[in-house]
């Protein structure tokens, strides 16, 4: 790619290490990993060391570990799968007489959103939004209360379910915004009123440290191609003690939890590019923290009206995101992209339409405001003349614009 790409949040090229990686379990080693020949053993090794590369790379087992699809997967499969089968317990408790919620933040992908509003469809769930401050940080007190509020008076000593909340759903990294959410504290509050956690840490894997059950996280979503997989990759990172129904039936792999052949060279992707991404980011976590502060500093000194959107200090190491009121985001982004500067709104799945990016209202962000946004992510450090550059072209094309 020509020109300079600032939109690794959207999705990351493949590198030639994980492409090596991969090649054998595509033309030698390319049996079916469920297969009892000594071929198929070979890929089920690969397949199992792969599982167990990702789950130390996460602060996981490696009976954790689903492959899927990819984030959208994992998040439909920790949401409707989780919330079915905690409602089938509900019901068997107690009839129709309790209605189930769910909670989830309101900045959540629409992976989880729209999932939550699948359950309110064909479940009657009540699906309850819980709010974010002005940096997008999830307002901890609204959690506990809403919480609070489903509580079912029940003894103790039954096994009934004893919270109406079938699940929370908070994300760990936000994708419009970077805004890191204290997923620790979060799973803390959800179990002190009996209810599991799922986080989507699709934007979060492979640029901050990640510890799975250190954090008491019952179910957790990742894309590889934030990190460096071929794209339609992903796992779910689920603790047995969840109970949840598959959403994909078949031969029964992945603990019957998610049915199809294992795409073993995507599981080898897998482990290998987080396992790149983490060496990486502990290499230059430092440089990359002070090239975006550069960054942010550079872009609102050239155009004044910028203003930062997110947390300007927990945010994600290289994830700058602005908006500039006046101005239409959708004509900055392609002006941007005539100077050769590839970046985004920051909600790439609702490309093609040019929507109000959901994180920047849920903020309390005006409509026309939060359609002014640009997000610049990146991997790596941006060299000082990289920042010239790309801070020249913002104050050019705010100029022409
Ligand atoms: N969750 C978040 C926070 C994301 O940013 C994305 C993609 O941008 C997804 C989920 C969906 O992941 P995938 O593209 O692998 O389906």
């Amino acid at each position: 790619m020509t020109g300079m790409y600032l939109d690794a949040a959207s999705t990351e090229p493949v590198s030639e290490d994980v492409i090596r990686a991969m090649m054998p379990f595509l033309t030698e080693a390319y049996a079916n990993p469920m297969s009892v020949h000594s071929a198929g053993k070979t890929a089920a090794k690969a397949l199992e060391a792969a599982r167990a590369s990702l789950a130390a790379d996460l602060g996981a087992r490696p009976d954790d570990v689903i492959f899927t699809s990819g984030g959208t997967e994992s998040d439909n499969l920790a949401v409707k799968g989780i919330a079915m089968a905690r409602i089938r317990r509900m019901r068997d408790a107690y009839g129709e007489s309790v209605t189930p919620r769910i909670i989830v933040s309101s900045i959540e992908h629409p992976a989880v959103l729209e999932s939550a509003r699948w359950l309110e469809r064909w479940f009657g769930c009540e699906v309850v939004e819980i709010p974010v401050d002005a940096q997008a940080h999830i307002d901890l007190d609204a959690l506990r209360g809403e919480l609070e509020q489903g509580r079912l008076d029940v003894p103790s000593e039954t096994a009934k379910p004893r919270n109406a909340t079938v699940l929370v759903s908070a994300m760990l990294a936000n994708n419009e915004v970077g805004t890191v959410e204290p997923v620790d504290d979060i799973a803390r509050i959800a179990h002190a009123c009996g209810v599991p956690l799922h986080v989507d840490a699709v934007q979060a894997a492979g640029q901050i440290p990640i510890r799975m059950r250190e954090w008491d996280v019952d179910a957790m979503s990742l894309s590889g191609h934030k990190f460096g997989t071929p794209k339609g990759l992903g796992a779910l990172l689920l603790r047995s003690r969840v109970p949840i129904e598959p959403l994909i039936n078949g031969g029964g792999q992945e603990r019957s939890l998610r049915s199809g052949t294992q795409n073993v060279a995507g599981a080898v992707a897998l482990a290998v590019a987080l396992r790149d991404a983490n060496t990486r980011m502990r290499g230059i976590q430092r440089q990359l923290v002070a090239s975006r502060d550069r960054l942010i500093d550079a872009v609102m000194r050239v155009e004044p009206k910028a203003r930062l959107t997110g947390d300007p200090m927990r945010r994600l190491p290289g994830h700058a995101s602005f908006v500039f009121p006046g101005l239409s985001g959708e004509a900055l982004l392609v002006d941007l992209d005539a100077r050769g500067i590839a970046c985004s709104s920051g909600s790439a799945c609702a490309v093609g339409r040019h929507e109000a990016p959901g994180t920047l209202l849920a903020m309390g962000y005006a409509e026309p405001v939060a359609k002014s946004a640009v997000r610049m992510t990146f991997r790596e450090p941006l060299a000082p003349e990289q920042i010239n550059q790309i801070a020249a072209a913002v104050e050019e094309s705010c100029t022409s614009l």
